[in-house]
């Protein structure tokens, strides 16, 4: 089956507003239309509405970069899914630098991909092995874990995007290269495949984790490869563009 491409940018904590609303104007004006290609910004959560107005009647798509999954309530600082949904379409969830600077695991991971599936947000759920347990040949185990964990009673549908991002290469200029990026790839596919079965065709994982407009194309070269979630190259219009455009073209398989 064929799956429609994904280039998604989590700005991280970056930008300020004037920025964001220059950075999606820029945005906006290279990469709006039918290009084939489900273009996503994740700003900064603050950002989240000024953005939306910027995109309105435009193509490109607005994520989240985490949520809180209870509704409302006591929970100071948090930014409840119920409100994400007033405004983005979609919610990343998991990334390693919560995992490793906030404490999530892939129970609360998985709290949160039922809660944005509850109120119609498509989550982008991030799995991704550290340098050590490459080291120590754990890769396939934690991806399955984590992908097991994150996904444990959840009705998977062709909405969910997966984001295989190993810890190592992310913001590291270490980017994985093809091979192993479609290997771990397969892994997930398969595990999805075991839980869920036939969907798993549907279901889009992106390689992160040092994606440039120079090596995208090694990317969307393989099989289960459907795009990348892009940090640092998604800062600036020009190369979340060029990276748009790499994902649109045709694929040659190598
Ligand atoms: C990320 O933040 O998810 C990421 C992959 O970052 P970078 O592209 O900068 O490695």
């Amino acid at each position: 089956m064929s799956r429609v491409p994904v280039i998604a940018g989590n700005w991280k904590m970056n930008t300020l507003r004037a920025d964001a609303i220059a950075l999606t104007r820029a945005i906006r004006g290279r990469c709006d239309g039918p290009t084939g290609v489900e273009t996503i910004v994740c700003p900064p959560c603050i950002w989240l509405t000024d953005v939306a107005q910027e995109l309105e009647g435009s193509s490109v798509r607005l994520g989240a970069q985490n949520a809180y999954w209870a509704d409302a309530g006591a929970f100071t600082g948090e930014v409840s899914i119920t409100q994400v949904a007033e405004v983005a379409e979609y919610v990343i969830i998991g990334h390693s630098e919560r995992r490793q600077y906030f404490g999530e695991t892939d129970e609360s991971a998985n709290a949160r991909v039922k809660a944005a599936l509850v109120h119609h947000v498509k989550p982008i759920l991030c799995v991704g092995e550290t340098l050590a347990q490459r080291g120590a040949r754990e890769t396939e185990q934690v991806l399955v874990k984590q992908t097991c964990g994150g996904l444990d009673g959840v009705e998977i549908s062709a909405e969910l995007i997966i984001a295989y991002e190993p810890v190592w290469a992310i913001g590291s200029g270490l980017a994985a290269d093809r091979a192993t990026a479609q290997t771990a790839i397969a892994v997930i596919r398969r595990t999805v495949r075991e839980i869920a079965g036939a969907v798993a065709e549907d279901v889009r994982i992106l390689y992160g984790g040092s994606v440039t407009p120079s090596n995208i194309a090694e990317y969307m070269s393989q099989p289960d490869i459907d795009g990348g979630l892009i940090g640092g190259a998604s800062l600036k219009a020009e190369s979340f563009a060029a990276l748009v455009d790499a994902a649109a073209a045709p694929i040659t398989s190598g």
